[in-house]
């Protein structure tokens, strides 16, 4: 099976209650952003940006929890910000899956290393040793921390901890193998950091997913490299959605540089392009997301969006009318359903009835849509891929992990190469890489909103559209 079978049953239940109840709206997933602070500044980022003004704010633990009660969906995803940065992390995810739900902890994956060896050390017995003697010799934890671990204090065993559970998901950040890694998060070491992170949670015996952006200037065959690559690394699955910009965005950038929207951004049209494959890929590899949302993403059927199926809860309430957009905040999940008007969003038979929804095809707003089809079709592609074989992983091999690690990760490798091509090419404008960029997407993200690693803005498009000539750039051997 793709997806563990006792997971599957849960959100199956979840479906068939409110489909008997006839609830007209409801909740699949919750997006909880405990806290938009963050420990990276990546390019373009949407949430550092659109709540710049409260990075220092979390939600209450409680509160977080309450949000997850009322909305009742069986899946919850901790995003932010970086979530392992939440002091309240560990406590986070005990009382959601004390409320019997599903969780995803969507992290950059730079402390997950950190969280893993706190477990150790709460849980240390002999037992675990032939574990951490392979994680030494695989140079995932040091002779230092492994001692550590050994010799850990009460305090450090009585921490409450993120242990292994088939009922959590790592759910890490990955954009494309490390060049492209690298330059969209803006630091070196991170995409192998990454990987070091999903080795050892796949030693411990964690379940790990990642989560990728395709934007205008992604290269497919570099995505079929990077899912091979996480498949020889025995990743557990894959969510992959388009990146797009915002009516407000776009009129901003033809009224302060003049440019052509269509040479940044990806529309409906060039989504469709670069997920044509998107089946092929599900087949060889275990891509979650439901056939009916591939089937959109490959541009073979439309759907309507379905936003309040997978809301957001964060710092300022229930964020209306999605992750990405912000029309306004509610204090109840409830309230949200009730007062905002669903049927002002979205794009039905080709026609967008608001401008800003015109090139979304995100997951959060229609990857719903396919799992709660009551067509049978749909109910019968959704049994024959969830119940259906989980690809073979691939085999790892010293080449693949070659083209995997195509940049350089100790500080003085493709960034500052990348950086100087991009600021010359920039002329007068400030760096991309510079926090906060060239203004424009703030601008941008004041009208439309933004999200964690959707890339919807100037900035991050700018960056893009330089990375062909970045990899033209001479990479000096280590
Ligand atoms: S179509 Fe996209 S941008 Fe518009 S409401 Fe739905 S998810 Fe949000
Ligand atoms: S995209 Fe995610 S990881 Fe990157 S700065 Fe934003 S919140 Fe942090």
């Amino acid at each position: 099976m793709r997806f563990p079978l006792a997971l599957t049953v849960k959100i199956a239940r979840h479906i068939v209650k409110h489909k008997l109840k006839g609830t007209p709206r409801f909740a699949m997933v919750l997006q909880l952003e405990p806290l938009h602070t963050c420990n990276l500044t990546c390019t373009g980022c949407g949430r550092i940006r659109e709540y710049s003004t409260s990075l220092k704010d979390m939600v209450p633990l409680e509160q977080c929890l309450a949000a997850a009660a009322e909305c009742d969906a069986p899946m919850v995803s901790i995003c932010g910000g970086e979530p392992l940065i939440y002091p309240k992390i560990e406590e986070l995810v005990a009382g959601l899956r004390a409320q019997g739900r599903i969780i995803y902890i969507c992290t950059n994956g730079v402390f997950m290393r950190k969280k893993m060896r706190e477990y150790m050390a709460a849980h240390w017995s002999p037992a675990l040793e032939p574990k951490l003697n392979r994680l030494v010799a695989e140079g995932l934890v040091s002779e230092k921390e492994a001692e550590q671990i050994r010799k850990a204090d009460e305090t450090a065993r009585r921490k409450v901890t993120i242990p292994p559970s088939k009922w959590h998901y790592w759910n890490v950040h990955v954009d494309g193998l490390e060049f492209t890694h690298d330059l969209i998060v803006e630091r070196e070491g991170v995409f192998k950091e990454c990987v070091a992170a999903i080795r050892m949670a796949k030693i411990l015996g964690y379940q790990c997913a990642t989560n990728t952006t395709v934007y205008r200037e992604t290269d497919t065959q570099e995505i079929e490299t990077m899912f091979q690559f996480l498949s020889a690394l025995d990743v557990d699955g894959h969510t992959i959605s388009p990146g797009y910009d915002y009516d407000a965005a776009k009129k901003d950038m033809v009224k302060r540089l003049g440019k052509d929207p269509k040479d940044f951004y990806l529309t409906r049209e060039m989504t469709r392009e670069k997920f044509a494959d998107i089946e092929k890929w599900a087949s060889a590899f275990t891509i979650f997301g439901t056939p009916a949302y591939q089937e959109f993403l490959a541009g073979k059927r439309e759907l309507t969006c379905t936003a309040w199926a997978i809301p957001t809860y964060n710092v300022r309430g229930w964020k209306a009318p999605c992750y990405l957009m912000t029309d306004g905040h509610y204090p109840t999940y409830a309230e949200m359903l009730g007062k905002v008007n669903w049927e002002k969003y979205g794009v039905v038979d080709g026609v967008a009835r608001d401008p800003r929804c015109e090139n979304c095809m995100v997951h959060c707003g229609y990857d719903p849509s396919g799992a709660l089809s009551t067509k049978p079709r749909d109910t019968w592609l959704n049994f024959k891929f969830n119940f259906g074989p989980r690809p073979a992983p691939v085999a790892f091999s010293p080449e693949l992990e070659k083209q995997a690690f195509n940049g350089f990760t100790i500080g003085k490798g493709h960034l500052a190469e990348a950086k100087a091509a991009v600021n010359r090419e920039l002329g007068g404008a400030k760096s991309a890489f510079a926090r906060g960029g060239n203004g424009l997407a703030e601008e941008a993200h004041e009208h439309a909103g933004g999200g964690c690693g959707s890339g919807d803005s100037t900035q991050r498009d700018e960056l893009l559209a330089k990375l062909r000539d970045g990899k033209k750039i001479e990479v000096k051997a280590e």
